[in-house]
């Protein structure tokens, strides 16, 4: 694909979006990198990203040498989020890659879940996701084709314990993407999946990632976060035929540069994933 062309990157402020947003601008995209930037859910254990940690993937979008936007939207919010792709339209003269990455992710039981849990992981990961897809969507087509990428995960592909509004919200958007495919490649638009398996990112490094590890595996944590830190990284490792406890992002960018370029234009309505080898004890 020639220097000029144009990929948005929700979920640009750190993790798996800014490793992407810098591998894209290695290959030569202009980037606009999009994020809430501030807290999404107060039903979230872990801390939100910042306004400085969209500007520090900016600062290695540049340094990469490529030209940066950053957009700042709530992908719950539809007239912010097309008012964002306006922005990059204005700025960039269209666009050609659409990598729609945006999530948050947690957990309780069911039995105890709050109203909000549920509805921010819906709210956010489901439908935002779907509301991005579908503001940038015209655009594509005005371009005359491009690649929707979207970031589902392998609790996408099997139930999870004490996770099912993240499960429930990932599994459709694997309907989505598939329903969004059969519907767009008559506009030379491909839409894939990238299917990250456990990635060391904020999202996963806090207690009650490991506790629902450690619960998955039958056990108690401690609720000592150290102590169950390792107990979860160990349960990992052997859980992964790759013997790693968590994959980097930077392990997952390479599949998102694949799907987006020229390449794999032939490639449409399937998902690709780098999980350390935990997508065999998934089906299909
Ligand atoms: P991360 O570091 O928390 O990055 C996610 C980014 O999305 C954050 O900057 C977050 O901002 C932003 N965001 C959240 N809600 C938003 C909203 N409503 N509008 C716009 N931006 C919003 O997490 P990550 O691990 O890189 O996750 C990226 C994607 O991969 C997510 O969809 C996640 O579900 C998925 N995934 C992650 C893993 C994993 O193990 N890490 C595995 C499979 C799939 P705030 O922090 O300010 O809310």
């Amino acid at each position: 694909m020639s220097e000029s062309r144009v990929a948005v990157v929700t979920g640009a402020a750190r993790g798996i979006g800014r490793a992407s947003a810098v591998a894209l601008a290695r290959a030569g995209y202009r980037i606009a990198g999009a994020d809430i930037a501030a807290p999404a859910s107060s039903a979230m254990d872990y801390e939100p990203a910042t306004p400085g940690d969209l500007a520090e993937t900016g600062r290695l979008v540049e340094e990469a040498g490529a030209e940066w936007l950053p957009v700042v939207f709530d992908q719950r919010d539809r007239r912010a989020v097309r008012e964002g792709f306006a922005q990059v339209a204005d700025r960039f003269g269209g666009v050609d890659v659409v990598f729609a990455n945006a999530g948050i992710q947690g957990f309780a039981p069911l039995l105890e879940m709050s109203d909000e849990l549920w509805d921010d992981q819906i709210d956010i990961n489901l439908t935002g996701t779907a509301n991005v897809l579908r503001a940038a969507a015209p655009l594509l087509v005005e371009r005359g084709g491009g690649r929707i990428i979207i970031t589902s995960s392998t609790q996408g592909q099997h139930g999870t314990l004490d996770g099912s509004g993240y499960s429930a919200s990932k599994w459709g958007l694997l309907g989505l993407m598939k329903s969004a495919a059969l519907e767009l490649g008559r506009y030379r638009i491909t839409v894939n999946a990238v299917i990250p398996g456990l990635i060391d990112t904020k999202l996963t490094r806090h207690e009650d990632r490991y506790a629902q590890i450690i619960r998955s595996g039958g056990n108690e944590p401690s609720g000592d976060v150290g102590q169950d830190e390792r107990a979860a990284a160990a349960a990992q490792r052997k859980k992964l035929p790759l013997g790693v406890p968590w994959v980097e992002a930077d392990d997952v960018a390479p599949l998102v540069v694949f799907l987006a370029s020229e390449e794999a234009r032939m490639v449409s309505g399937t998902s690709f994933a780098a999980t350390g080898g935990d997508s065999a004890n998934v089906t299909a």
